[in-house]
Protein backbone atom coordinates (compact mmCIF):
# COMPACT_ATOMS: atom_id res chain seq x y z
CA UNK A 1 0.00 0.00 0.00
CA UNK A 2 1.14 3.31 -1.09
CA UNK A 3 0.34 6.90 0.42
CA UNK A 4 -0.36 8.15 -2.68
CA UNK A 5 -2.55 10.51 -3.16
CA UNK A 6 -5.49 9.96 -5.63
CA UNK A 7 -6.87 12.11 -8.52
CA UNK A 8 -10.04 11.53 -11.02
CA UNK A 9 -9.48 12.89 -14.10
CA UNK A 10 -12.63 13.81 -16.47
CA UNK A 11 -12.33 13.03 -20.41
CA UNK A 12 -8.87 11.82 -19.64
CA UNK A 13 -8.96 9.69 -23.19
CA UNK A 14 -6.71 12.58 -25.43
CA UNK A 15 -5.91 16.39 -25.71
CA UNK A 16 -5.63 18.24 -22.13
CA UNK A 17 -7.04 15.78 -19.69
CA UNK A 18 -5.13 13.05 -21.05
CA UNK A 19 -2.09 15.40 -20.54
CA UNK A 20 -3.09 16.52 -16.80
CA UNK A 21 -3.38 12.88 -15.73
CA UNK A 22 0.05 12.47 -16.90
CA UNK A 23 1.10 14.58 -15.41
CA UNK A 24 -0.70 14.16 -12.00
CA UNK A 25 0.93 10.93 -12.12
CA UNK A 26 4.45 12.52 -12.68
CA UNK A 27 3.97 14.34 -9.58
CA UNK A 28 3.03 11.16 -7.84
CA UNK A 29 -0.87 10.63 -7.81
CA UNK A 30 -2.55 7.60 -8.95
CA UNK A 31 -4.99 8.55 -11.40
CA UNK A 32 -8.79 7.20 -12.05
CA UNK A 33 -9.48 7.69 -15.31
CA UNK A 34 -13.09 8.84 -16.49
CA UNK A 35 -13.92 8.85 -20.86
CA UNK A 36 -16.53 7.60 -22.97
CA UNK A 37 -16.52 3.78 -23.36
CA UNK A 38 -15.95 4.98 -27.17
CA UNK A 39 -12.55 6.12 -25.94
CA UNK A 40 -11.86 3.18 -24.59
CA UNK A 41 -8.53 2.76 -26.70
CA UNK A 42 -7.11 6.03 -25.73
CA UNK A 43 -8.04 5.67 -21.94
CA UNK A 44 -6.06 2.32 -21.75
CA UNK A 45 -3.28 3.41 -23.38
CA UNK A 46 -3.17 6.30 -21.00
CA UNK A 47 -3.45 4.00 -18.21
CA UNK A 48 -0.39 1.99 -19.26
CA UNK A 49 1.40 5.16 -19.60
CA UNK A 50 0.74 6.09 -15.95
CA UNK A 51 1.75 2.90 -14.86
CA UNK A 52 4.55 2.76 -16.78
CA UNK A 53 5.38 5.92 -14.27
CA UNK A 54 4.79 3.16 -11.32
CA UNK A 55 1.45 5.20 -10.13
CA UNK A 56 -1.57 3.04 -10.18
CA UNK A 57 -4.59 3.76 -12.75
CA UNK A 58 -7.66 2.85 -13.74
CA UNK A 59 -10.39 3.48 -16.37
CA UNK A 60 -14.08 4.41 -15.29
CA UNK A 61 -16.49 4.46 -18.17
CA UNK A 62 -19.16 7.26 -17.37
CA UNK A 63 -20.99 10.13 -19.47
CA UNK A 64 -20.88 13.28 -17.21
CA UNK A 65 -23.91 14.40 -17.57
CA UNK A 66 -25.73 10.83 -16.72
CA UNK A 67 -26.51 11.03 -13.53
CA UNK A 68 -26.90 7.70 -12.70
CA UNK A 69 -23.43 6.63 -14.36
CA UNK A 70 -21.68 9.17 -12.48
CA UNK A 71 -22.91 8.16 -9.24
CA UNK A 72 -21.53 4.60 -9.89
CA UNK A 73 -18.38 5.79 -11.02
CA UNK A 74 -17.71 7.46 -7.89
CA UNK A 75 -18.76 4.46 -6.03
CA UNK A 76 -16.45 2.51 -7.78
CA UNK A 77 -13.40 4.96 -7.51
CA UNK A 78 -14.25 5.38 -3.67
CA UNK A 79 -14.51 1.33 -3.51
CA UNK A 80 -11.10 0.93 -5.37
CA UNK A 81 -8.82 3.69 -3.94
CA UNK A 82 -10.29 4.09 -0.71
CA UNK A 83 -10.42 8.12 -1.15
CA UNK A 84 -10.39 10.79 -3.21
CA UNK A 85 -8.01 13.67 -3.27
CA UNK A 86 -8.41 15.53 -6.15
CA UNK A 87 -10.93 15.86 -9.02
CA UNK A 88 -10.09 17.45 -12.07
CA UNK A 89 -13.41 18.68 -13.99
CA UNK A 90 -11.81 18.83 -17.80
CA UNK A 91 -14.29 16.49 -19.79
CA UNK A 92 -16.03 18.89 -22.50
CA UNK A 93 -17.42 19.54 -25.77
CA UNK A 94 -17.97 22.64 -28.31
CA UNK A 95 -20.26 22.68 -30.45
CA UNK A 96 -19.65 25.68 -32.83
CA UNK A 97 -23.04 27.63 -33.99
CA UNK A 98 -24.00 30.69 -34.10
CA UNK A 99 -26.93 31.86 -31.50
CA UNK A 100 -29.41 32.96 -34.75
CA UNK A 101 -30.22 29.16 -35.65
CA UNK A 102 -28.71 27.60 -32.96
CA UNK A 103 -30.26 24.17 -32.11
CA UNK A 104 -31.90 23.59 -28.71
CA UNK A 105 -29.92 20.44 -28.26
CA UNK A 106 -27.01 21.99 -29.11
CA UNK A 107 -27.75 24.30 -26.16
CA UNK A 108 -28.81 21.60 -24.15
CA UNK A 109 -25.53 18.94 -24.76
CA UNK A 110 -22.83 21.61 -24.06
CA UNK A 111 -24.58 23.03 -20.77
CA UNK A 112 -25.07 19.47 -19.68
CA UNK A 113 -21.81 18.11 -20.21
CA UNK A 114 -19.85 21.36 -19.42
CA UNK A 115 -21.78 22.64 -16.55
CA UNK A 116 -23.53 19.78 -15.34
CA UNK A 117 -21.48 17.37 -15.51
CA UNK A 118 -18.86 19.53 -13.43
CA UNK A 119 -21.71 20.01 -10.55
CA UNK A 120 -22.63 16.31 -10.68
CA UNK A 121 -19.31 15.01 -10.36
CA UNK A 122 -18.39 16.91 -7.64
CA UNK A 123 -22.07 16.22 -5.57
CA UNK A 124 -21.34 12.11 -6.06
CA UNK A 125 -17.48 12.75 -4.09
CA UNK A 126 -18.40 15.63 -1.86
CA UNK A 127 -19.47 13.21 0.95
CA UNK A 128 -16.55 11.24 0.91
CA UNK A 129 -14.55 14.75 0.88
CA UNK A 130 -16.16 16.33 3.56
CA UNK A 131 -15.83 13.05 5.51
CA UNK A 132 -11.89 13.44 5.67
CA UNK A 133 -11.95 17.01 6.00
CA UNK A 134 -9.85 17.22 2.86
CA UNK A 135 -10.32 17.81 -1.13
CA UNK A 136 -8.81 19.51 -4.16
CA UNK A 137 -11.54 20.68 -6.94
CA UNK A 138 -10.12 21.90 -10.18
CA UNK A 139 -12.48 22.83 -12.75
CA UNK A 140 -11.21 23.16 -16.10
CA UNK A 141 -13.18 26.08 -17.75
CA UNK A 142 -12.02 28.48 -20.48
CA UNK A 143 -11.06 32.23 -21.09
CA UNK A 144 -13.98 31.40 -23.95
CA UNK A 145 -16.23 32.01 -20.79
CA UNK A 146 -14.93 35.46 -19.90
CA UNK A 147 -14.23 36.77 -23.56
CA UNK A 148 -15.54 34.11 -26.06
CA UNK A 149 -15.65 34.10 -29.61
CA UNK A 150 -18.33 34.42 -32.81
CA UNK A 151 -20.10 30.93 -32.49
CA UNK A 152 -19.64 29.59 -28.80
CA UNK A 153 -22.26 31.99 -27.13
CA UNK A 154 -23.75 28.34 -25.21
CA UNK A 155 -19.90 27.18 -24.64
CA UNK A 156 -18.74 30.55 -23.24
CA UNK A 157 -22.33 30.15 -21.11
CA UNK A 158 -21.30 27.13 -20.14
CA UNK A 159 -17.42 27.71 -19.03
CA UNK A 160 -19.13 30.88 -17.24
CA UNK A 161 -21.49 28.09 -15.30
CA UNK A 162 -18.43 26.37 -14.24
CA UNK A 163 -17.29 29.99 -12.58
CA UNK A 164 -19.53 31.09 -10.82
CA UNK A 165 -20.71 27.76 -9.33
CA UNK A 166 -17.17 27.16 -8.62
CA UNK A 167 -16.84 30.36 -6.56
CA UNK A 168 -19.64 29.55 -4.47
CA UNK A 169 -18.80 26.05 -3.67
CA UNK A 170 -15.72 27.37 -2.79
CA UNK A 171 -17.77 29.35 0.14
CA UNK A 172 -19.64 26.53 1.08
CA UNK A 173 -16.97 23.64 1.64
CA UNK A 174 -14.30 26.32 2.26
CA UNK A 175 -14.80 25.20 5.97
CA UNK A 176 -14.60 21.77 5.43
CA UNK A 177 -11.01 22.17 3.81
CA UNK A 178 -11.98 21.20 0.31
CA UNK A 179 -10.30 24.31 -2.47
CA UNK A 180 -12.10 24.78 -5.62
CA UNK A 181 -10.29 26.62 -8.07
CA UNK A 182 -10.52 27.10 -12.40
CA UNK A 183 -7.99 26.78 -14.79
CA UNK A 184 -9.02 28.59 -18.00
CA UNK A 185 -7.14 27.67 -20.93
CA UNK A 186 -6.77 29.63 -23.93
CA UNK A 187 -6.07 28.40 -27.42
CA UNK A 188 -4.83 25.11 -27.24
CA UNK A 189 -3.69 22.77 -29.99
CA UNK A 190 -6.26 19.78 -29.32
CA UNK A 191 -9.41 17.87 -31.48
CA UNK A 192 -11.45 20.62 -29.69
CA UNK A 193 -8.73 23.49 -30.75
CA UNK A 194 -8.67 22.57 -34.15
CA UNK A 195 -12.46 24.17 -34.00
CA UNK A 196 -10.42 27.39 -33.56
CA UNK A 197 -7.36 26.55 -35.75
CA UNK A 198 -8.42 25.18 -38.74
CA UNK A 199 -8.33 27.74 -41.32
CA UNK A 200 -4.60 28.93 -40.89
CA UNK A 201 -4.90 32.52 -41.25
CA UNK A 202 -7.26 32.52 -38.05
CA UNK A 203 -4.64 30.14 -36.16
CA UNK A 204 -2.34 32.86 -37.26
CA UNK A 205 -4.25 35.94 -35.54
CA UNK A 206 -4.80 33.56 -32.52
CA UNK A 207 -0.83 33.84 -32.37
CA UNK A 208 -0.23 37.17 -32.48
CA UNK A 209 -3.39 38.19 -30.22
CA UNK A 210 -1.17 35.83 -27.21
CA UNK A 211 1.87 37.46 -25.81
CA UNK A 212 3.62 34.67 -25.83
CA UNK A 213 3.42 34.31 -29.65
CA UNK A 214 2.29 30.32 -30.04
CA UNK A 215 -0.39 28.49 -29.63
CA UNK A 216 -0.45 26.33 -26.67
CA UNK A 217 -0.18 22.29 -25.94
CA UNK A 218 -2.14 20.42 -23.53
CA UNK A 219 1.30 19.86 -21.48
CA UNK A 220 1.11 24.06 -20.94
CA UNK A 221 -2.44 23.12 -18.73
CA UNK A 222 -0.64 20.56 -16.00
CA UNK A 223 1.43 22.94 -14.41
CA UNK A 224 -1.65 25.18 -12.62
CA UNK A 225 -3.52 22.34 -12.72
CA UNK A 226 -1.24 20.21 -10.51
CA UNK A 227 -0.60 23.54 -8.42
CA UNK A 228 -4.72 23.71 -7.71
CA UNK A 229 -4.40 19.40 -6.87
CA UNK A 230 -1.69 20.02 -4.39
CA UNK A 231 -0.85 21.35 -1.10
CA UNK A 232 0.91 24.38 -2.65
CA UNK A 233 -2.05 26.07 -3.05
CA UNK A 234 -3.88 25.21 0.06
CA UNK A 235 -4.89 29.21 0.94
CA UNK A 236 -6.32 29.41 -2.78
CA UNK A 237 -9.86 29.04 -3.18
CA UNK A 238 -12.64 30.47 -5.40
CA UNK A 239 -9.87 31.67 -8.26
CA UNK A 240 -9.77 31.56 -11.39
CA UNK A 241 -6.63 31.66 -13.39
CA UNK A 242 -5.94 32.15 -17.19
CA UNK A 243 -3.32 29.80 -18.91
CA UNK A 244 -3.35 31.50 -22.23
CA UNK A 245 -0.22 32.21 -23.09
CA UNK A 246 -1.22 35.99 -22.86
CA UNK A 247 -4.94 36.73 -24.38
CA UNK A 248 -7.02 37.55 -21.38
CA UNK A 249 -5.66 39.96 -18.80
CA UNK A 250 -8.20 39.87 -16.08
P1 LIG B 1 -10.90 17.19 -26.49
O1 LIG B 1 -9.59 16.85 -27.11
O2 LIG B 1 -12.11 17.25 -27.33
O3 LIG B 1 -11.13 16.20 -25.26
C1 LIG B 1 -12.31 16.26 -24.52
C2 LIG B 1 -12.40 15.03 -23.65
O4 LIG B 1 -13.65 15.03 -22.95
C3 LIG B 1 -12.38 13.74 -24.47
O5 LIG B 1 -11.69 12.76 -23.72
C4 LIG B 1 -13.85 13.40 -24.55
O6 LIG B 1 -14.14 12.05 -24.80
C5 LIG B 1 -14.30 13.78 -23.17
N1 LIG B 1 -15.74 13.89 -23.08
C6 LIG B 1 -16.58 14.59 -23.89
N2 LIG B 1 -17.83 14.45 -23.48
C7 LIG B 1 -17.80 13.64 -22.38
C8 LIG B 1 -18.79 13.14 -21.51
N3 LIG B 1 -20.08 13.42 -21.69
N4 LIG B 1 -18.40 12.33 -20.50
C9 LIG B 1 -17.10 12.02 -20.31
N5 LIG B 1 -16.10 12.48 -21.10
C10 LIG B 1 -16.47 13.28 -22.13
O7 LIG B 1 -10.84 18.60 -25.79
P2 LIG B 1 -9.68 19.39 -25.01
O8 LIG B 1 -9.27 20.51 -25.87
O9 LIG B 1 -8.67 18.45 -24.47
O10 LIG B 1 -10.57 20.02 -23.84
C11 LIG B 1 -10.49 19.62 -22.49
C12 LIG B 1 -11.17 20.68 -21.63
O11 LIG B 1 -10.49 21.93 -21.82
C13 LIG B 1 -12.61 20.93 -22.01
O12 LIG B 1 -13.39 21.17 -20.85
C14 LIG B 1 -12.55 22.18 -22.86
O13 LIG B 1 -13.75 22.91 -22.85
C15 LIG B 1 -11.42 22.92 -22.17
N6 LIG B 1 -10.76 23.93 -23.01
C16 LIG B 1 -10.12 23.58 -24.17
C17 LIG B 1 -9.51 24.58 -24.95
C18 LIG B 1 -8.77 24.29 -26.22
O14 LIG B 1 -8.37 25.24 -26.92
N7 LIG B 1 -8.52 23.04 -26.58
C19 LIG B 1 -9.58 25.91 -24.54
C20 LIG B 1 -10.25 26.22 -23.36
C21 LIG B 1 -10.83 25.22 -22.61
P3 LIG B 1 -14.42 11.58 -26.33
O15 LIG B 1 -13.08 11.57 -26.97
O16 LIG B 1 -15.03 10.24 -26.17
O17 LIG B 1 -15.36 12.57 -26.95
Amino acid sequence: MTDSKTALVTGASRGIGAAIALGLAQRGYDVALNGLPNQDHNLSQVATDIRALGQRAEVYHADVSNHTQVNSMAAAILHDFAKIDAIVNNAGILIAGAVDGLPEDAWDSVMDVNAKGSFMVIQSFLPAMKARNYGRIVNIASIGGKHGAPEQAHYSASKAAVMGFSRVLAQEVGPMGITVNCVCPGIILTEMGRVNLEDPQVRNAWQEKTALARIGDPEDVVGPVAFFASDESAFVTGQTLNVDGGIVFS
